[in-house]
């Protein structure tokens, strides 16, 4: 089964062939967040695509190296550490960490590298200079800018005529540039601000030029797949495309690049002041983070995406479903195989809605049913943890719980079913759904 993806560079769908000639290994570079704040659903998509392409790809391929950047420099997260009073660091070591309970609590598997763009600052200085000794760019006024007309293949990837680059560089143009599409390289920067030395006096990388320099550094000058949100594919992409086939000679840079589409929220685009506004952390208080990926797979990942709390509550409400399957039929893990149909939705550019349907035809197979669900990040708890835990378990603890429904069993056997009703119904006013079942067992589950 051949893995096809939709590929913006070319505008359509192909079959996926890794450049390693042994066909064993594969490199994908996802461009990840900038960390000065808690990540917001509409970040939180990516993060679970690639983490499915991630699945799909290393049950395909012997080695798949993923690589997804931190860009902890940026003019955002100066203007943040200032505004709270706290260093830079202790700013981009905060949101790290918030980001990475955030993207364990979707399911989201390690990548083998996360590079931060502080640490690699020479690599990028490097590739500046091989710019400009190539007549690529040009140092102005302690700037470095990309000649954006010294490259005529320029906007071919991104499909923008001349007009729509210098529309959508959505600046001013600045005095230094000798073309208003020219974009920043490096810029300067006060001494008491975050910078680094370099050939061009104090300062500091434009955001374009850390992926150009981290993706190479992990993956090499030509790679196999370079993802992210739609809305990077300009300039972002397009910039970073620049750099590398400019900078590195002969390189092609990346050779499949695959978009996710946008995230609406509650039936309108994202806005603090429509009251739309999720952040990552503020629905995992209240729902379990694989209810959110779920509502995230539902969707297939090029199609935008409607977001709303109505949808998360339903799939919580059919992973209760699922996840009571796997308690009704306990399996041996590892018995179970991945099937053909989930196989073959994802391998078709990732049809995750389609691998959703193939696996509720599973619920016979329960074995099959998690393995199968492991290719999605779903069903990988034990179902006790998630009928009895979860996030945003506010309710009565598991002793409590355990004690009220000896009470009521020793209520029945009392023949006082009045008292076995009341502590149906307060635990279910408190959010514990008692379930009973053959033999005088009671399964309980938070609602
Ligand atoms: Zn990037």
């Amino acid at each position: 089964m051949t893995v096809q993806l939709y590929n913006t560079a070319t505008r359509r769908k192909e079959d996926f062939t890794p450049l390693d000639p042994a066909g064993r290994s594969v490199g994908m570079y996802v461009c990840g967040p900038t960390v000065y704040d808690l990540i917001h659903i509409g970040n939180a998509r990516p993060q679970v695509v690639f983490d499915t392409l991630y699945r799909l790809l290393k049950a395909r391929y012997q080695t798949v190296t993923y690589v997804r950047n931190i860009t902890d420099v940026e003019d955002k997260i100066i203007a943040r550490a200032k505004e709270r009073g706290i260093s830079i660091r202790d700013l981009t070591d905060e949101t790290i960490a918030q980001y990475h309970r955030d993207v364990d609590d979707l399911g989201c598997l390690t990548p083998e590298v996360e590079p931060r763009a502080t640490d690699h600052i020479s690599q990028m200085i490097a590739l500046i200079e091989r710019l400009i000794a190539r007549g690529h760019a040009y140092a102005a006024e302690r700037h470095v800018l990309f000649d954006v007309p010294s490259w005529p293949n320029y906007g071919t990837f991104s499909n923008r005529t001349r007009d729509e680059q210098i529309d959508g560089a959505r600046v001013e143009v600045a005095p230094y540039k000798r073309d208003p599409a020219d974009f920043v390289l490096w810029k300067p920067a006060e001494a008491a601000e975050q910078g680094w030395d370099s050939p061009w006096g104090f300062g500091r990388p434009g955001w374009h030029i850390e992926c150009s320099a981290m993706s190479s550094q992990y993956l090499g000058e030509n790679f196999d797949i370079h993802g992210g949100g739609m809305d990077l594919i300009f300039p972002h992409h397009q910039n970073e495309v620049a750099q590398s086939c400019c900078g590195n000679p002969g390189s092609d840079f990346a050779r499949y690049w695959v978009h996710n589409g946008y995230v609406m929220s509650e039936g309108e685009k994202m806005s603090k002041s429509i009251g739309n506004f999720y952040t990552v952390r503020e629905l995992l208080d209240a729902f379990p983070g694989e209810a959110l990926r779920l509502v995230l797979l539902k969707t297939q990942y090029r199609q935008p995406l409607d977001f709303s709390k109505a949808k998360l509550r339903e799939a919580k409400a059919e992973l209760d479903r699922l996840y009571g399957v796997l308690r009704d039929a306990p399996i041996k893990d590892g018995t179970g195989a991945v099937s053909d149909g989930v196989m073959a939705a994802l391998s078709d550019d990732l049809n995750t809605p389609e691998a959703l349907a193939e696996l509720h035809k599973l619920r016979d197979k329960p074995a099959d049913l998690k393995a199968s669900a492991y290719m999605l990040g779903l069903l990988q708890q034990e179902p006790v943890a998630w009928f009895h835990g979860g996030a945003g378990a506010t309710g009565p603890d598991v002793a409590e719980i355990e004690a009220l429904i000896d009470e009521r069993v020793a209520a029945k056997q009392a023949k006082d079913f009045a008292r076995a009703d009341e502590i149906r119904d307060s635990l279910k006013a408190r959010g514990v759904v008692l379930e009973d079942k053959p033999g005088g067992v009671t399964d309980w589950r938070r609602d």
